[in-house]
């Protein structure tokens, strides 16, 4: 049997389908903000799973409600309901907006069920060619095939074939070409907060006031995919709460589990009373293993001081990382909000970020890139001041290699 980093990670080529080129790190075990691969070498992780174990690995806030439902029941599928599933939903309806959740599993799961939700209303509501979605370019809702067209990387959806129709990519932050584009037609408007995946951009708030005020204008619901915002990350439960806006949809996948999977979508009881029996659904979504995990996390996320500290954190990166620049000179932003934030490459250094990724690793530390030039970080929401100096001043040593 393989057991070193090396030897597992080629037994990946060997016995995976390609479709992911991971880091020659293998993990054995990770504990809070710390994780050790196979050969034993000890590493600070400020990716956290992308944007997902917000408590940090193996807390045990998780690992108590994991062995507590795992000796009750762990599956039943919706032909009947459980009670973790229940008081989750009943949790997220009094910390947020929404009346009514659809439980899913995945990110895009989420989205997929958003994009059904808002065509079948204006279908039912309005007429059949009320069914045009907006979303932007950069943007990313998943994987399936609906999401990841919706979604404005075309390299990631094209080669497939005939692609779901009656969708539109307008720029990010562009008010203008939003104003022009939305008509009687659009029946949703899909977008993130903070673009992650297309590099860590927030959101204008102007804009997305005017976006809203149009929305509601042209009877277009507004779906926020809070799928990488949300569960405290930018310091607030969901990030439309610091935006003053309150969607219509909101989806929320990643951290809402801390590493368990689970997703859900968050609405008002009018656009839920669309969703009649029949109408969609799923053999896990509100799995009473995940839902109890999920229960645990949020929790936790929102006692005590755990959100408020999160600024400070941010505050802590920020001002390291600026200090870290003005030796260095690399960045020519630092942005995000929270504990998702980005650091974008200069001119010098564009093209760059999976290089600096590679030679962080070698240093013990683990980060993530958001596109060729952005390097982002999403650690646990409870990484230690201690540990976001010692992981910066890793990154600053990673630089300084390449600089040499
Ligand atoms: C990660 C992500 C998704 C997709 O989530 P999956 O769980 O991978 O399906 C969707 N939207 C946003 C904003 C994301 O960051």
């Amino acid at each position: 049997m393989s057991n070193n980093n090396k030897e597992i990670r080629s037994d990946f080529d060997e016995y995976l389908v390609p479709c992911y080129a991971p880091m020659q790190v293998v993990p054995e075990k990770a504990l809070g903000s710390k994780v050790w691969d196979y050969d034993g070498k000890e590493y600070i992780d400020f990716a956290g799973g992308i944007a997902v174990s917000c408590l940090g690995h193996c807390h045990p806030v998780m690992l108590d409600a994991l062995e507590k439902q795992a000796k009750k029941v762990w599956h039943l599928s919706n032909v009947m309901t459980n009670k973790p599933a229940i008081d989750l939903a009943k949790r997220l309806t009094e910390l947020t907006f929404a009346d009514k959740v659809f439980f899913a599993n995945s990110g895009a799961e989420a989205n997929e069920a958003a994009l059904k939700l808002a065509r079948r209303v204006a279908i039912e509501k309005y007429s059949e060619s009320k069914n045009e979605i907006i979303s932007f370019k950069k943007g990313f809702h998943g994987r399936t095939f609906f999401t990841v067209t919706v979604g404005g990387q075309p390299v990631y959806s094209d080669g497939f074939g005939p692609k779901p129709g009656a969708i539109t990519h307008l720029p990010y932050n562009d008010i203008e070409a939003f104003e022009k584009h939305i008509n009687e037609n659009t029946c949703a408007v899909m977008i993130e907060p903070i673009q992650g995946e297309g590099g860590i951009v927030p959101i204008e708030k102007p804009f997305l006031h005017r976006l809203a005020a149009l929305c509601k204008k042209h009877d277009a619901v507004l779906i926020f995919d809070e799928v990488q915002t949300g569960v405290g990350r930018t310091g607030t439960l969901y990030a439309y709460e610091s935006l003053d806006i309150i969607p219509d949809i909101l989806t929320t996948a990643k951290s809402l589990g801390g590493g368990f999977p689970i997703a859900a979508m968050l609405t008002n009881n009018e656009l839920a009373e669309h969703m009649k029996v029949g109408t969609h659904g799923s053999t896990y979504g509100g799995n009473p293993l995940a839902s109890a995990v999920g229960l645990a996390v949020l929790n936790e996320v929102t006692s005590g001081s755990l959100m408020e500290d999160i600024i400070t954190k941010e505050k802590l990166f920020k001002k390291l990382l600026n200090n870290m620049n003005q030796t260095l000179n690399v960045f020519d932003e630092i942005r995000g909000k929270g504990l998702l934030l980005g650091a974008s490459l200069n001119q010098q250094w564009k093209g760059r970020a999976r290089d600096i990724l590679t030679e962080a690793s070698r240093h013990g530390l683990l980060i993530l890139i958001a596109g060729p030039d952005v390097i982002r970080f999403t650690p646990s929401l409870l990484v230690s001041e201690q540990e976001i100096k010692e992981g910066l001043k890793k990154l600053e040593l990673s630089i300084k290699k390449l600089t040499l």
